[in-house]
């Protein structure tokens, strides 16, 4: 095994059985409802992936599916998701398809039990270091630097990609760990400038080979989360002679891929002792 490797798959079976184990001690079994729309080849693929590790760590898992549905019935169909004690957590798959209106279909999830951490409340929670559910890659993302004890106050970290699902929660999250963070996206003029200076270089755009080795400096920390399908292949957005000059990268496939499910999971567990916080006060 290359040492310089972070290796997610290793980080996330030791997750998966500490999950396991907690899980085992609970009264009762949680449940976690995808909702998916229409047919995406893509998501039916994550839907799956979904459903073995949720089965696999001890919940139970309901895919509703709906070939078409108007976004009123749709928002009452969560609401009563919401209602529904039986249910631990609620994800709608994105994407969706585009006569539906994600911000609010995805804002009428119950922030207790939006275990993708999409609403806005728990986005608001998370710029303000308050409990709550925060975005699954980002967490998995923080899990894999812990991990590996990786320091982060002082250190000068830079991500590229500024989506709400990934770069814009992890920019605070870092913050919050007193990280100096610089945050580049599609704008930015002369992305090198900035790559080149940081000691943790993060990457989520959806380019294969945006980062080249002339843009990193030696010993820096690469987290690679693009995934990008060519010929049948899976690549990130860092070539992959970044290793070189490397101390530490994430392979992709391998790296940030397994954090994202495991996360989610650990999401469901937390959401459950959310609500639970929520009932006694
Ligand atoms: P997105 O399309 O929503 O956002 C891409 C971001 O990249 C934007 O903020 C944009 O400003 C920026 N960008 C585009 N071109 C750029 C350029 N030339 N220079 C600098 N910035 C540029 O994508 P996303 O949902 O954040 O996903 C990004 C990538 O990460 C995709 O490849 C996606 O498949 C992957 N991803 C992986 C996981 C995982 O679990 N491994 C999870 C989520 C996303």
């Amino acid at each position: 095994m290359n040492e310089k490797i972070i290796d997610g798959k290793k980080v996330r079976k030791e997750k998966e059985l500490k999950l396991q184990e907690k899980v085992m001690t609970l009264k009762e079994k949680l449940t976690l409802v995808v909702i998916s729309i229409a047919f995406d080849e893509a998501s039916q693929v994550y839907i799956r992936q979904k459903e073995l590790l949720a089965k696999k760590i001890g919940y139970n898992f309901i895919n509703l599916h709906f070939d078409t549905i108007l976004e009123e019935d749709l928002i009452k169909e969560i609401e009563k998701l919401n209602e529904d004690k039986n249910i631990t957590g609620i994800i709608v798959q994105l994407p969706l398809p585009s006569y539906l209106n994600k911000e609010r279909i995805l804002n009428s999830i119950s922030p207790l039990k939006d275990v993708d951490g999409l609403t806005n409340t728990n986005f608001l929670k998370l710029t303000k270091k308050e409990p709550s559910l925060i975005p699954c890659t980002p967490k998995g993302i923080i899990s894999l630097l812990d991990y590996y004890k990786i320091a982060l106050k002082e250190k000068r970290v830079v991500i590229v990609g500024r989506s709400e699902l990934v770069g814009l929660p992890l920019f605070h999250l870092l913050l919050n760990k007193d990280a100096t963070v610089t945050l580049c996206h599609s704008k930015t003029k002369n992305l090198k400038q900035y790559t080149k200076l940081a000691d943790i270089l993060i990457v989520a755009v959806g380019k294969k080979d945006l980062i080249t080795e002339d843009m990193v400096k030696d010993g820096v920390i690469i987290i690679d989360v693009g995934i990008n399908r060519v010929d049948g292949k899976l690549y990130g957005d860092v070539d992959s002679a970044c290793f070189k000059k490397a101390r530490l990268m994430t392979p992709v496939p391998g790296g940030v891929g397994p954090m994202t499910v495991i996360s989610l999971m650990e999401n469901v567990y937390l959401a459950k002792k959310l609500q639970e916080d929520k009932l006694e006060k």
